[in-house]
């Protein structure tokens, strides 16, 4: 599952502790003060009343019921006065003040992030989004410099996030290659990336281009509409492979048309990868971005 479907299923079980607790909230404070109970309880009945009067169109009655009512309503204030019960009791209330329990925060920068309640989903996300023999790989180790050519890799982590985040000159194209020599961190950098959208909430995906059209349905429909992902070991033989080729074309367009954006990485320059991949994707590769 995406992070978002998993924080709508962990708001849902929000929404029914919320009312859960709500009830044993009351319950409590009832048995402690019955009075209470049967002033609500009153209020509640006067109000249906009221409702049934007002589609009657009987004036004379509704107002006679606004009297109750608000008679009633002081009353119960006095009671909860007098009993000490806190205003509010009759409240949902938030499990998690900081998100109320929608899962997401926003930072004083603007940007909107998965709340600190909804962590522990964070990580199966990652699992479940590709990236579960990847646990060690995360941006709180990740350096510029660890391989050498620090600015050149910090540039194109730039680029990368800016990519993911859909902002600035990065908007217009969908399709982006990251192509550079072998063993040189790319994917190291590339699941840092994934990780970090995952934090922001975003449905994300990474796979090896070879597992493309090899997959679970539930996977390829991820695929398909995640915010972003990330097709690593991109190479030209592997796309000449009949059932991975068409997949991965088909991706492309797919993805292309809805706007959402899809990292190539790659150890192949652009111009081998466009002579070596599958005829209909080399087209599609000459007109994408580059990340550098
Ligand atoms: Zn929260």
């Amino acid at each position: 599952m995406t992070i978002r479907e998993l924080i709508n299923m962990a708001n849902s079980e929000a929404a029914s502790l919320r009312v859960l607790r709500r009830e044993e909230r009351l319950k409590e404070i009832y048995s402690r003060c019955p009075e209470l109970q049967q002033a609500d309880k009153d209020i509640t009945d006067l109000t249906g009343k009221r409702l049934v009067a007002k589609i009657d169109k009987n004036d004379k009655l509704v107002k006679i019921l606004d009297e109750q009512i608000s008679k009633r309503e002081e009353q119960r204030d006095l009671i909860i006065k007098s009993s000490r019960i806190d205003p509010d009791y009759n409240e949902e209330v938030f499990i998690c003040s900081k998100c109320s329990d929608t899962g997401y925060i926003t930072g004083s920068d603007g940007t909107r992030k998965v709340c600190s309640c909804r962590k522990d989903l964070i990580e199966e996300a990652v699992n479940d989004s590709g990236m579960a023999d990847y646990a060690s790989f995360d941006m709180k180790h990740y350096r510029n410099d660890y391989l050498g050519n620090g600015k050149a890799r910090e540039k194109i982590l730039n680029s990368m996030v800016s990519i993911m985040m859909n902002s600035g000159a990065y908007k217009d194209k969908s399709l982006w290659l990251y192509s550079d020599k072998p063993q040189s961190g790319k994917t190291y950098l590339a699941i840092c990336v994934c990780k970090a959208a995952i934090k922001l909430g975003k449905s994300v995906y990474y796979i090896k281009c070879e597992d493309i059209g090899y997959t679970a349905e539930s996977v390829s429909d991820v695929l398909k509409t995640a915010d972003y992902i990330v097709i690593d070991d991109f190479a030209g033989e592997v796309t000449q492979d009949h059932v991975c080729g068409s997949a991965v074309n088909a991706l492309i367009e797919t993805r292309s048309a809805t706007g959402l954006k899809t990292v190539l990485v790659s150890a192949m320059p652009k111009d081998d990868l466009i002579s070596a991949c599958d005829m209909r994707i080399a087209g599609k590769i000459k007109n994408c971005g580059d990340i550098k």
